[in-house]
């Protein structure tokens, strides 16, 4: 597809990839001998690299963002015309399409009143850190500070959020980490940690958060923070009881309930804007980034109900009384112009209906897949937000060496489909195969998906 002086031009760009650019998750050895990749473009479900090759993108841009898929006009007209108006200002003043967006937003969200702009995952989730810990201050003299986080649950890259963070394998070099966040057991079925099933074991889990809070002293403990259904940790859809017993819990103890929404928002886990709607929650913080704008411009949202907010501006006379707290790029106007254009997409095309429909499409797929190899020990998900275990026995349930995790990946990369693998190096929970493909998927892209692993699971593992 691409003309010879576009090809020249994009032999310099490699290089200049190769020389300077460092890439995310990235070892760069392999660059020495071998090329980086270089997406040059995007259409629909499907992207074009350097040299031209056609992929159909299960992963929505590498890490679950582009839920409207790529090349969407109307999006970029309107991200310009706001750039041609205003690009930024920011600072205490507001702007046309924040207060537009977060009409729209909040809408959706019975029960939030607020949205605090921001411009990644990590810092809307330090966001909601910060104002728990300022709430602490204000009301407990500082004692109800505590932030309990879930084994296997990620809220971002920077070192409050990492140490907020559980998944071990992605902390275990960058320590020392900041103190009053205490991690409560995760909540997987597959990787029991109790004898039961169903919502016994749903309750189990969520009764072993109490245990923590109690062990911990409920009057130190300010909030839980909890992702509706674990992403990176596995693709870990909550058991059966969870969710009610774990809302009881935080009233019970008057303890905050922040949801982190970063992948499960705006429409990815099908039927509902967000994950959390599915399990009739009622959180105090909703946080949000990568499908608020589908990545056509970076913003991300730290959402609160009124019951925060108002605690933010109750005393005028104490000079401190506010959150005083500023975010340089939130003020930038391109990411609520994306977002209010994002969001019409998927309500005018149906694309939460088609989420549901595509997502238990692909989910019975899976299952027929799994049938066929014995090496997928689980398959999990919501939505189009999917995976599958792959483990060397079912009965133990030993994950697969992570080497041929990888190729199977590789396999489906050399077949033309992108794919993802979650946990790798942790014994127990590594190699999940990953699926999150766009909201406007079809059978046939989704067929094509699940072609590529059987055939590459096949040669991989015979
Ligand atoms: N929370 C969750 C659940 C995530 O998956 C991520 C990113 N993968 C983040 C937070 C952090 O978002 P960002 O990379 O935009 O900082």
């Amino acid at each position: 597809m691409m003309d010879g002086n576009l090809q020249n031009d994009i032999e310099k760009v490699v290089e200049a990839d190769r020389a300077h650019v460092w890439h995310h998750l990235t070892q760069h050895k392999p660059f020495e001998t071998g090329e980086p990749r270089i997406i040059v473009e995007g259409r629909g479900m499907r992207v074009w690299d350097q040299h031209g090759k056609e992929f159909l993108d299960a992963v929505s841009g590498g890490v679950w963002t582009v839920n409207v898929g790529y090349g969407r006009e109307r999006i970029a007209n309107a991200v310009r015309d706001q750039l041609i108006k205003l690009n930024y200002f920011a600072g205490s003043a507001g702007s046309i399409p924040g207060a537009q967006f977060s009409e729209k937003l909040i809408s959706r969200m019975p029960g939030m009143s607020r949205v605090y702009y921001t411009n990644s995952g990590s810092e809307a989730n330090e966001k909601a850190f910060k104002m728990v810990r300022q709430i602490a201050h204000k009301r407990y003299g500082g004692k109800k500070h505590k932030i309990l986080y879930r084994d296997r649950d990620y809220h971002g890259s920077t070192i409050g959020a990492m140490s907020c963070g559980g998944q071990d394998e992605r902390n275990v070099q960058y320590g020392p980490f900041a103190g009053g966040f205490v991690r409560v057991p995760h909540c997987m079925e597959y990787r029991a940690q109790w004898d039961l099933t169903g919502e016994d074991y749903g309750q189990r889990a969520a009764d072993a958060i109490e245990e923590v809070i109690l062990a911990e002293g409920p009057d130190t403990v300010g909030a839980l923070c909890l992702e509706p259904v674990t992403a990176g940790g596995g693709v870990i859809t909550p058991p059966e009881g969870y969710w009610p017993r774990v809302q009881e819990i935080c009233r019970k103890y008057d303890i905050l309930l922040h949801i982190d929404e970063v992948v499960c928002g705006v429409g990815r886990t099908g039927t509902h804007w967000f994950g959390y709607q599915h399990y009739g929650i009622e959180p105090d913080f909703v946080t949000m980034a990568k499908g608020v704008a589908s990545g056509y411009a970076a913003i991300a949202c730290c959402v609160t109900n009124e019951r925060v907010f108002e605690m933010f501006k109750e005393d005028m006379t104490d000079p401190l009384d506010y959150f005083r707290d500023i975010s340089t790029f939130g003020g930038c106007t391109a990411g609520p112009a994306a977002a209010l254009e994002n969001v019409a997409i998927i309500e005018e095309e149906g694309l939460l209906e088609n989420t549901t429909v595509m997502g238990d499409y692909m989910l019975d797929q899976l299952r027929a897949l799994q049938d066929k190899h014995k090496v997928i020990g689980d398959v999990r998900g919501k939505g189009l937000f999917l995976g599958a275990e792959l483990v060397s026995d079912r009965t133990s349930r030993e994950p697969v060496p992570e080497k041929q995790a990888q190729a199977v990946v590789a396999e489906c990369n050399a077949a033309g489909v992108i794919i993802g693998v979650t946990n790798r190096s942790v014994p127990g929970f590594n190699n999940t195969l990953c699926y999150s493909p766009a909201l406007i998927s079809t059978r046939d892209d989704i067929d094509q998906i699940v072609a590529a692993t059987d055939t590459a699971l096949t040669r991989v593992f015979g």
